[in-house]
């Protein structure tokens, strides 16, 4: 395990709440004047270019090849290279943003570093495929509740990981808006359904992590599968999910939207807040072999969902708190997700994404999507400023944050994941 110690020569990468410390060295891709977006690290306040680094001489030990995916305008090159290679730029990135760099080399990286504020980001990865699964006993079973009150979970949950294939083509970065989708709804009363906008607007709090190329992984060797991960906002119209999910699962109800937050936080910036798998109740099945494993494979990774509507922001009150969680809680872990996708011989391509599904607790104050907060828009929350919520209303912006912390260890922190919900302007 690294030493958790090292500081930065940049004053911004030392203070407490800071979410971007020597130790994380999140990934992203902004854009340039004029240029093709550039892809860069995270480091306090600041952005370092690693297009503009890669030129300057200080990576002439990395070899080619990784100067060369330092210079493309997504992470899938350096994905692509694997552990190895993306190891050793990270600990080349860390000692050169660390105290211990020479005075030469400073001066050679200081004028690679851009302000965050201010930046427009980029997609960090061009994702081909995105995968999205029900990694969470406690969602799983506070959704079955309100469909199934006497058998909230099906017999399947306990060994198979549900997921299904999400929609790429959708994927929107964080900040970008959200428009109201509209789709078949059918009312109760009605026989036949109408097309007309969502009323049930939802998001759902999930985490994806970045993958290798790989099929037939095993699950002792999944980890290093893992790139990294970030934020997801599963945007789901709940009217149009109800009426088409049956028999095949969802489909235009998830695939108008989906938010990612721009940064990527590297696995092995995680290590530290690895824990095991949380040990499954007495009466429930050991995992088939092929998703069994001995290694941790939790996060330990404290997650918070925020509220604000349009005018919440106009009386200049902060965003509400809707619910907190922690991804060590899921049921399924990413090695066994990864595991299961690809036991069939589905081959993963690099930058794949894949999505642990809603993140709940089994505590009050942990459930991660609205259908379970407001059991399905029948009891509506009320905000501090006395408006009430079932589902998102236009104007309204969810915000996801998430930080690993630990006594002794700087926090980690994974940036923000915003999208506001906005109508469209004209047919
Ligand atoms: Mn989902």
């Amino acid at each position: 395990m690294p030493n958790p110690t090292p500081k930065s020569w940049l004053p911004s990468a030392n203070t407490p709440h800071c979410d971007f410390p020597l130790q994380n060295l999140p990934y992203c891709a902004f854009r340039t004047e004029g240029m093709h977006p550039h892809i860069g690290i995270g480091i306090g306040d600041s952005i370092l270019d690693l297009n503009k680094l890669s030129r300057t001489g200080l990576f002439r030990k990395l070899g080619w090849d990784i100067r060369s995916a330092c210079r493309s305008n997504t992470l899938n090159s350096l994905i692509e290279l694997g552990t190895g290679p993306a190891s050793l730029l990270r600990e080349t990135l860390t000692h050169l943003l660390s105290t211990s760099a020479m005075p030469a080399q400073v001066d050679k990286v200081k004028p690679t570093l851009r302000p965050i504020e201010g930046a427009v980001f980029c997609k960090p990865v061009s994702i081909g495929d995105y995968s999205d699964f029900y990694a969470s006993i406690d969602h799983a079973t506070n959704v079955g509740k309100l469909f199934r009150p006497d058998e909230p979970l099906l017999p399947n949950y306990k060994y198979v990981p549900i997921g299904y294939h999400g929609r790429a083509s959708s994927i929107r970065l964080s900040g970008e808006p959200i428009i109201r989708p509209s789709g078949q709804i059918k009312n109760r009363s009605s026989e036949a359904p109408e097309f007309c906008p969502t009323a049930q607007m939802d998001y759902e709090l999930e985490v994806a992590a970045y993958v290798r190329g790989g099929r037939w992984i095993k699950i002792n060797e999944a980890e290093r599968y893992l790139f990294g991960i970030s934020l997801l906002n599963d945007w789901s119209a709940r009217d149009i999910q109800s009426w088409e999910y049956q028999p095949l699962g969802p489909f235009l109800g998830k695939s108008f939207a989906t938010t990612i937050s721009p940064w990527v936080v590297p696995i092995e910036a995680l290590a530290p807040y690895r824990v095991p798998l949380a040990s499954r109740p007495t009466g429930d099945p050991t995992p088939l072999p092929y998703l069994t494993t001995t290694e941790p494979s939790a996060i330990d990774l404290h997650l918070e969902v925020f509220l604000t509507t349009q005018s919440m922001r106009g009386a200049s009150l902060p965003p509400h708190q809707l619910s907190t969680a922690n991804l060590r809680d899921l049921y399924w872990s990413f090695p066994q997700l990864i595991a299961h996708h690809t036991s069939n011989g589905c081959n993963l391509r690099p930058g794949d994404l894949l999505a642990s599904g809603t993140i709940s607790g089994p505590t009050e104050g942990t459930k991660g999507s609205l259908l379970e907060i407001t059991q399905r828009g029948t009891t509506p929350l009320t905000l501090p400023n006395g408006e009430t919520r079932t589902f998102l209303e236009d104007g309204d912006e969810i915000i996801f944050q998430g930080h690993c912390e630990r006594p002794g260890l700087p926090r980690i922190g994974l940036g923000d994941c915003r999208g506001t919900v906005t109508v469209k302007k004209s047919l």
